[in-house]
């Protein structure tokens, strides 16, 4: 019986890593998908930052060429007024040109004001850009180390599962069948060292009687609190086991 609770207490000492690297490995993917959102989220803004740049540029190209047609038109009433023979002709010409330099005046505003709006989406559009470029910088190198971690976990794990394979043939089925009943019940521990008569896992004394069956590790007990499997930690020749 001795022989089967040192095998249990190395198994239990095993699963404990084997618990925890096994769930620092399971966290790794989801903040690896957390990396890519945050780097999809910020490229998605700057994409519409982007596309309302190129529209409001598109509009000021169309300002611009608004304001050439109308030059063009203001040139030649100009010419006509000088060329005029007629005081009807050199009206005419005149409120031509009074017209088109109306019509560039208000196009001017415009294009003006389209202007400011792009000079602001291009401060907004360059910071995200800097912003996603410093991103995916960081993102990266997370992502390297988190990959790095991984496969050593993936490694470290694969290596602990052939030693668990190791110790569990030689414990006894029956024992074996408990044992995983009460670390998946009992938040992956399953057997509990029972030091100076408490149960080190729930912290709940053993009733005298018990502790003095336990004592005499000759069968394999449990703490009436918890239900884990308990052992003496303090036996003298228990030590040497680990
Ligand atoms: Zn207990």
């Amino acid at each position: 019986m001795l022989e089967q609770l040192r095998l249990l207490v190395r198994l239990q000492a095993t699963d404990k890593t084997l618990f925890d690297l096994s769930q620092e490995r399971d966290t790794i993917p989801a903040r690896l998908a957390e990396l890519t959102r945050g780097e999809e989220a910020l490229s998605a803004e700057l994409a519409r930052e982007q596309a309302q740049l190129d529209e409001l540029l598109k509009r000021r190209g169309a300002l611009e060429e608004i304001a050439d047609n109308i030059r063009a038109r203001l040139r030649r009433a100009e010419n006509r007024l000088m060329g005029s023979k007629t005081p009807k002709e050199y009206q005419a010409a005149n409120a031509e040109i009074d017209d088109n330099k109306d019509a560039l005046k208000d196009n001017d505003n415009q294009l003006l004001e389209m202007m400011e709006l792009v000079e602001s989406l291009e401060g907004k559009v360059g910071g995200l850009k800097q912003r996603l470029k410093e991103l995916s910088a960081v993102s990266k190198k997370e992502r390297t180390q988190l990959e790095k971690r991984y496969h050593s976990l993936e490694s470290e794990v694969g290596r602990l599962e052939t030693k668990r394979s190791k110790l569990t043939g030689g414990v006894d089925p029956k024992l074996m069948k408990d044992y995983d009943f009460i670390r998946q019940a009992r938040d992956g521990i399953a057997i509990a060292p029972v030091s100076e008569g408490a149960c080190n896992v729930c912290h709940m004394g053993i009733p005298p009687q018990q502790f003095n069956e336990l004592q005499r590790m000759d069968k394999i007990m449990t703490c009436p609190s918890c239900r884990r499997l308990i052992y003496w930690a303090d036996a003298p020749d228990f030590a040497e086991a680990e």
